[in-house]
Parts: structure tokens; sequence; C-alpha cells
């Protein structure tokens, strides 16, 4: 079932074969028609993550990332869509002459061809298909791993289920739902070795000897994943199971992982640290659901733990910046403004900036919130009277965010953005510098508008300074006169990782542990700011 966290136990697996010294990669299979999780609502799927070659891909693979601690490519997403399209290209290049073309075998080859490329020289690769069993998009797939199971040795495919176990009304752990979801798995020719029931708690003994029962498994191949406060504490949560040593047994590679006591044990170190204290960060969006910022919340949580600080996230919907949305702005002691498209919340994001630069809060713009503190800047300091990017208004007078060139002559939306990872140059001297400790840094990129060349100077003169660049296009932006403001056209949350927490984060979560532990005297109050002539909604 979607949503249940087969992902997490997953990634958490692999984490721990990792620290007995195995090269770990995943494969996530999305089972949806669309080639590419680019084109997809945040609202629906969460957000959508980029990899370094520049795949739009799901957020699954940021938590491979994240846990696992490598960097993946595009192929690392098999979807439905991407195995149709090079099936039906290589039907009309006459690949298959003389062949009907069917989803067993072509399909189904395919799908086999880009898993073993994507496994490909590594120790483990860990498949995850999306979705739940029985969808009929997922038949496909599954059969594909009924295929594999039987073209690969035993001793080197371990199929692992994840199931629900709910309770019922009189507090007993319930096994049905699991037992169904085998029976089903099972009319599909899947055995799965490995049962893990993700529950409230732990597994009841009884529990795991009536799933081992009616499963078909032995007692020790049923493992518990209960509810905790943190994804970051599930490897330890599995590593207490042995779910790690099972599989390394199963699959008769127990000899070779390292000793228990030379194993990693940096990730319990990073997870488990004490933490001196708790800031309060707003992050202001369009999307009041936590997936579609997830590696906004996660970056936070990195800095936070290389600052052995505690981030609580208030949510900010720039849709409705009244009531206790604006009250939360105001407790906060920093300020994001995430990436985004299209112009719903835009005003409510330019407020935000505008209030973090006259009260001197910490704030850090993302992309589209990097455009924001553009736009901003221009109306409120330049006096640029309706200045806009050209995304939401293309009638502005002023488009000081604009088309980038090589965009005009795009119509397809599928993938065309300027994508993944690209170099920018760093000025010396600058905030930006300080943070990066280099002149240059390497970060993914989104985008299909930048700063307008046109009014680069003119936006440079009032405090305003574009510290990072690429050719001609602004990268960084910071302002001189503020303890920290600092916006990027790049996404550097998607680097972070929890032992390599991004710099722009980690700079933005000092200038607010700074402010938390110090906060101004002369703060504005609230009949100051109403006062001002354009009347501002904050
Ligand atoms: N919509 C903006 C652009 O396309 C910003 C994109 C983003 O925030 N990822 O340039």
């Amino acid at each position: 079932m979607s949503g249940l966290g087969k992902g997490i136990t997953a990634a958490s697996t692999g984490r721990l074969l990792a620290n007995a010294g195995f090269d770990v990669t995943a494969v996530k299979v999305d089972p949806y028609l669309n080639v590419d999780a680019g084109t997809m609502n945040p609202y629906e799927h969460g957000e959508v993550y980029v990899l370094k070659d520049g795949g739009e891909v799901d957020l699954d693979l940021g938590n491979y990332e994240r846990f696992l601690g490598i960097d993946m490519t595009s192929d690392h997403n098999v979807t439905t869509g991407k195995t149709y399209q090079s099936v039906i290209e290589a039907e009309r290049a006459g690949d298959y002459l003389g062949k009907t073309v069917q989803i067993i075998p072509h399909v189904t080859d395919d799908i086999k061809r880009r898993i073993r490329e994507a496994a490909e020289g590594t120790d483990f690769c860990i498949v995850e298909i999306g979705g739940t069993v029985g969808d009929i998009e997922s038949m496909p797939f599954l059969e594909a791993l009924r295929q594999f199971a039987s073209e690969e040795d035993d001793e080197d495919l371990l199929f692992m289920h994840v199931t629900l176990v709910p309770y019922s009304m009189n507090g007993e752990q319930k096994t049905k739902p699991t037992q169904h979801s085998v029976k089903e798995l099972r009319s599909i020719g899947l055995q799965p070795d490995i049962l893990v029931g993700r529950s409230e708690n732990n597994l009841d003994p009884e529990t795991k000897t009536k799933i081992a029962r009616f499963c078909d498994v032995p007692t020790e191949a049923v493992f518990s994943n209960p509810d905790v406060p943190d994804i970051y504490h599930v490897p330890l949560m599995v590593e207490e199971e042995g779910l790690d040593e099972y599989v390394m047994e199963r699959l008769g590679i127990a000899d070779q992982a390292l000793p228990k006591e030379d194993r990693s044990q940096r990730w319990r170190e990073l997870v488990t640290r004490d933490r001196t204290g708790t800031v309060k960060i707003a992050l202001v969006g369009k999307y009041a659901l936590e997936d579609a910022y997830m590696s906004i919340h996660e970056a936070l949580k990195h800095a936070g733990i290389e600052r052995k600080t505690d981030v609580e996230v208030l949510w900010v919907d720039s849709d409705e910046m009244h009531d206790e949305h604006r009250d939360r702005l105001r407790e906060a002691d920093g300020i994001v403004v995430p990436g985004g498209f299209g112009s719903r919340g835009t005003d409510g994001k330019i407020d935000a900036v505008r209030y973090a630069r006259e009260n001197d809060v910490p704030f850090l713009g993302l992309c589209l919130g990097f455009q924001m503190a553009v736009i901003e800047h221009a109306r409120n300091v330049l006096g640029l009277e309706d200045a806009n990017s050209a995304e939401l208004d293309e009638e502005t007078p002023h488009p000081v965010i604009d088309i980038l060139p090589e965009q005009h002559e795009i119509d397809d939306m599928g993938g065309t953005m300027r994508l993944g990872a690209h170099e920018t140059q760093i000025e010396s001297g600058t905030l930006a510098e300080n943070i990066y400790q280099s002149d240059s840094c390497t970060e993914r990129h989104r985008h299909r508008y930048e700063v307008n060349p046109e009014y680069i100077d003119q936006l440079e003169s009032e405090g305003l300074r574009f510290s990072g660049t690429a050719g001609r296009r602004m990268e960084i932006l910071e302002h001189e006169d503020h303890p920290f403001f600092f916006g990027t056209q790049f996404h550097p949350e998607f680097r972070s990782r929890p032992d390599r927490a991004s710099p722009p984060f980690v700079g933005f979560l000092e200038a607010v542990i700074d402010r938390h532990e110090a906060p101004p005297s002369d703060e504005r109050t609230d009949s100051d700011y109403d006062n001002t002539e354009d009347e501002v909604t904050i």
C-alpha cells in the first residue's frame, strides 16, 4: 500500500548493509504512465526530486540518496511511461520486425534490462515497487520480478513485503490485511521471503507467529516496523530487530560483512546527537503538505544536526497571509521561501520577503523564493512599480525575471527546464564565499525563468548583490545591510545529507540561532509595519 513507508524500510535496510561494508544502490519503480515525475502536481505526489543528471523523479529517490549517501541518475527511476516509450520507439524503428509486440516478453524484458543496468557494479540493489499489490499498473513490474526469480540464483534475490498491521477496536493486532495481500502476491507467482509489519508498535510475538504460519515464512522472517518520531531512527530500529543480519544470511554473504564492532556508527551518532535548543523557522509556501517540500524539511534537519539544534518548521500559507499564518511568520526566528510555479500565493511570498528584509529576520529564498526576492527589491527598494516575473505577469512593465533565452523555442513541458547540476562562480569577499568556503559550487537546478540581464545593473544599485553567477545567469543574491539575506536560483536542498548538511542551510541556521539567542530589541511594532504606504498584508 502506498504511503506505508516501504521506501524508508528499504532505505534503512540499505543503510545497514552499507554500514556492513557493501555497496548499495536502489531503483524506484513507479507504475504510472508519466515518463517522469516532472509534470506531476506536488499536492498529489509530493515534491519532484531533482537528480544531478537533471532527472525529475519521485521523492523516494531523495530518501535513498539521503539514507545511502549516494548520487543516483534518472535510470534509477523506472516508470511505465519510460518502458513503454522505449518499447514503442524500438517497434517503430523495426527492432521487433515480424513480431507481435506484447507486455510479456517485450515490456517485461525492458523492465528487467533497466533494473540489471542500474544494479551493475554494486553489491546490492534494492528495487522498490510503488503502489499496491493488485493495481493494474503494477502488474508488468511484478511479472518482471517473477521472471527474475526464475532467471537468477535463489541466493541472489530476496522478496520483502511491507504490509499494514492495524489494531482492532479492542487493541488487538490484526493480520488479515497481511494474509490477504500475501495471497494476492502468491496468485501472481510471488512468494515473499521477508514480511515487515508496519504498525503503531512492535509486532507481538503471537502476531509474528500467526503471520509466519499463514504466509508460509519462518517466524524469524517476520519483522516489526513501528511508528517512530523521526524517520532517521528507522535504521536503528531495523538493526535492533536484526533484519539486516537476516538479509545477509539469506543471501549467503554474512561472512563477507564487516565484523559488528568495525561497522560505521556514524549514522547512529548523527541521529541521536543531543540538541541544545529549538529554533522556529517559517516555511512560506502554497501547498499545505509536508511532502511537497520534503527536501527542504530534510535539509533544515541536517543543518540542525550539524548545529546541534532542533528545528521546528512553522507552516505559513502564502495564499492566506492573515490570522494564524501572519502570527507564525512573526513568531519565527527565520524565514524560508521555497521554489514553486505559477502565480498563486506569490503576493504573500513577496510580502514575506519584505517582512524579512525590513525586520532583519534571516531569510533563505530558493529558486522561486530567489526570484521573489528580486521582485521585492525591484518594487519596494528601487520603486519599479509592478515589477514582476514574466511567468506571473506577461504584461509587466518591468520583467526583472524573464524566460531563459533558450526556452523561447520550447513547447513541451516534460524534462525541458534548465535541469540538474551546474557550476556557479562565487565572488570573493561575499557571504556566498563565506558560506561555501570556495570560489565555486555545483548545485542542482530546475527552472525556466531567470534574472533578466537587462536589469542587473539597476538591481545591484541599492544593496543587493549577485554574488554567484554562471556566465550571464544570476545564481546567488545577498543583501549587504542585513544579518542574513540569501537567495539561490538553484536548489541546494537536493544535495543535503544527514552527514553533509547543505552550506546555505547551515549558514542560514547559524543566523537563525544568533537571532534566537539575542533577539533585536528595536524590532518594529505591528503598527509601524501596518502603516507602510503600500499596505502589505502581513
Ligand atoms: N517557476 C520558476 C521558474 O521556472 C521557479 C522554479 C522553481 O522554483 N523550481 O523559473
